[in-house]
């Protein structure tokens, strides 16, 4: 079946119980011994819960993936891969990347004795320098945040595994929607679910896929040994976003296009990073790696400092001020004082990170309100 049916059907069926029609949410802890002879499927609500299977079914279908197991948010789908690693072991990820993943490299995985490389992904040369023989992981993002760089998914893939190393993409900026990191050799994909799967702004949720089954036996070992598992009530919240992904995706590309462009011809923005653009250096490759470009855009206002930034970001009325992204509403973010905040100034002076830039995650309103709201916003400055 095509994307579209397989977002509303895959995992689910009407409650064979009761004829439901909507997965029921089973808010239980645990389950009866299965009588003699029977498989057993549910023993405990850490390791398996039917909501959860349902909706693991569901997006392992969207990524046209083998296996899924769901997390309870981004993060700790992080935490259960980067488990995988060992002391000495070696891993490289983009210099610009989400500013949590970013975090849990730093902070958590390099004080257990893991080297840690940043550098360029969007250049296949500085990829090939940071590999080394102990390379077990190339963790990537495309688009990246907050700079919306587009990554060579498969070139990136071949240099990683010519040392044998596992790729891991983060799909969560693309969605399955539009890209699948799988077909184009990504060993894992990621998903914060918060984001465009969920699709409301509603519940924190993570996910991961593969077509490995020993990625899958130490990923369900993670679930069922540390336990960082979603509620059933948040797998139904994903699973009814999902229902409705591409539709909402044809409307974030459409309006994101629409204020790019706005954007781009804007007396007081320097800069617009956007693949959409025929001018971006990543359009090109994301012409050839996704079906369309995308909700996020970056900018640079040509305001004179952070303040002068965030105010024009408060004056703002559609769009509302705040961190994440992916929701139906539009939200504008500014990474200087948000989510590379606790970098020094020089960092994310190399980074390409200046006080200027923002960054917007396009909803679904109307594009004339969102066109309308930026204009009042930017006569500001
Ligand atoms: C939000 C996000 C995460 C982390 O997910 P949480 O659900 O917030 O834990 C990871 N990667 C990307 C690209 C994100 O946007």
């Amino acid at each position: 079946m095509r994307f579209a049916t397989r977002a509303v059907h895959a995992g689910q069926k009407p409650d064979e119980a009761t004829g439901s029609i909507m997965p029921p949410i089973y808010q239980t802890s645990t389950y009866r011994q299965p009588p003699a002879g029977s498989a057993t499927t549910y023993e405990y609500g850490r390791a398996a819960n039917p909501t959860r299977t349902m909706l693991e079914k569901n997006l392992a279908s969207l990524e046209d993936a083998a296996y899924g197991i769901a997390f309870a948010s981004g993060m700790s789908a992080t935490d259960a891969i980067l488990r995988a690693l060992r002391p000495g072991d070696h891993i490289v990820a983009s210099d610009d990347m989400y500013g949590g993943n970013y975090r849990y490299l730093k902070l958590v995985l390099a004080p257990m004795g893991v080297q840690v490389t940043f550098t360029d992904l969007t250049s296949t040369d500085a990829v090939t320098q940071a590999l080394r023989s102990a390379t077990k992981v190339v963790w990537m993002e495309s688009p990246t945040n907050p700079l919306i760089q587009i990554v060579d998914i498969q070139a990136i893939a071949e240099c990683a595994h010519s040392v044998g190393a596992a790729v891991v993409v983060d799909n969560t900026f693309a969605s399955p929607y539009l890209q699948q990191p799988l077909s184009l050799g990504a060993d894992l994909v990621l998903h914060s679910t918060t984001k465009y799967l969920g699709g409301h702004s509603d519940l924190v949720g993570g996910f991961v896929c593969t077509n490995s089954e020993e990625w899958t036996e130490h990923l369900r070992f993670q679930v069922k040994c540390v336990g960082a598992i979603p509620g059933p009530m948040d797998c139904f919240l994903v699973l009814r976003g999902a229902k409705s992904l591409h539709v909402r995706m044809e409307r974030h590309c459409s309006n994101a296009q629409a204020v790019a462009a706005y954007l781009a011809d804007h007396p007081k923005i320097a800069q617009v990073n956007y693949p959409g653009l025929k001018s971006d250096p990543g359009h090109d490759l994301a012409k050839k790696q996704m079906t369309d470009f995308g909700g996020m855009l970056a900018a640079v206002l040509r305001t004179s400092s952070s303040a002068q930034t965030r105010d024009i970001l408060h004056s703002l009325n559609v769009f509302t001020f705040a961190e994440s992204l992916g929701g139906v509403e539009s939200l504008i973010g500014h990474p200087a004082t948000m989510s590379h905040g606790a970098l020094t100034a020089e960092e994310r002076a190399n980074l390409g990170i200046s006080d200027n830039l923002v960054r917007l995650s396009i909803g679904i309103e109307d594009a004339e309100d969102l066109l309308e709201d930026l204009e009042q916003a930017l006569s500001r400055i």
